[in-house]
């Protein structure tokens, strides 16, 4: 079997290579005693595990992509030298100590002027110059293990790729919002945010009130166990219904409230224990001293 390497795939591995040693130097920035925990470098796509206790915050990984993209803007040299392992550390290149390194080292350096942006042992192929890079655009930051977070990149083309993928979902919300530029988006979503927890508060204030005057208008009916006896509608709330039915029944020292579905619900002063009122009917369902919920379609017959 004969291994082929596809020239334009190799290529796309060394930009991300080199914009690997780029964002290695940013976080170093920001975590001054941080270390490399692992790397992935695919075509324009980079993973880069680091020792960190903290996230990155959003405006950081914005500042970091700012300065990335910078430096291929500035279209620094890539350079090699090889050289002692003693030379290289003088000349303070990133090692990684678990690792053996041989009489000679190579070192990658990317400069500005006499500034050294990044020096790191490696044995692996980069671009010439950062310009090659093309772009630079971080994807996610997630936390992986304890004190080690990741971060994935991407390079040249598929940068291109992701703005043309948010591109799409952005121009699918100006159609959406019916508005004329995406600039527009965050002002209509929070418009329409307001607007949506305004009509849930006033949907479940309306709602209610409707179940205070459908209890309010139901027939009574009581027996030895229970002063108030109701049947509701099978449309009923029964989420919100326990509070609602003692505010609007305060006097009511033992209640009940069913469907003809089944459903009940059980309430009591404290006086006398609503779970076992429940089990004195050999009701199924969880309950305290004062509330006793639960289903059983054969309720209306045993309770009255
Ligand atoms: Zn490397």
């Amino acid at each position: 079997m004969q291994l082929t390497v596809n020239p334009a795939q190799r290529y796309a591995k060394m930009r991300a290579h080199t914009a690997t040693h780029l964002l290695h130097a940013q976080l170093t920035k920001y975590f001054p005693n941080t270390k490399q925990a692992g790397s992935l470098v695919d075509s324009d796509m980079l993973r880069f595990d680091f020792y960190a206790d903290t996230l990155l915050t959003p405006t950081q990984l914005h500042e970091i992509e700012i300065q990335i993209n910078q430096q291929i803007y500035e279209a620094l040299p890539v350079t090699l030298i090889e050289t002692s392992l003693e030379e290289a550390t003088t000349l303070g290149a990133k090692a990684f100590f678990e690792e053996k390194y041989g009489e000679t080292v190579r070192v990658i350096r990317v400069l500005k002027g006499d500034d050294v942006i990044s020096a790191e042992l490696c044995g692996g192929t980069h671009v010439n110059n950062t310009k090659e890079i093309g772009a630079f655009s971080i994807l996610s930051q997630e936390a992986v293990a304890s004190g080690i977070k990741r971060l994935t990149a991407y390079t040249g083309p598929r940068v291109i790729e992701k703005m043309f993928t948010l591109e799409t979902i952005l121009d699918q919300q100006v159609e959406q919002f019916a508005i004329k530029s995406y600039t527009q988006i965050n002002e209509k979503t929070a418009k329409f945010l307001k607007e949506y927890h305004e009509m849930k508060t006033k949907l479940e204030r309306l709602e209610s009130q409707l179940i205070i005057q459908t209890l309010q208008s139901l027939s009574k009916k009581t027996n030895a166990d229970f002063e108030l006896i109701l049947e509701v509608p099978n449309t009923i709330n029964f989420k919100s219904l326990a509070t609602l039915a003692k505010t609007t029944f305060p006097t009511y020292a033992t209640l009940l409230l069913y469907t003809n579905e089944g459903n009940y619900l059980i309430l009591t002063s404290g006086q006398v224990s609503a779970k076992s009122l429940a089990q004195k009917y050999g009701r199924k369902g969880g309950g305290n001293e004062v509330v006793a919920q639960g289903k059983d379609e054969k309720v209306i017959s045993v309770f009255l």
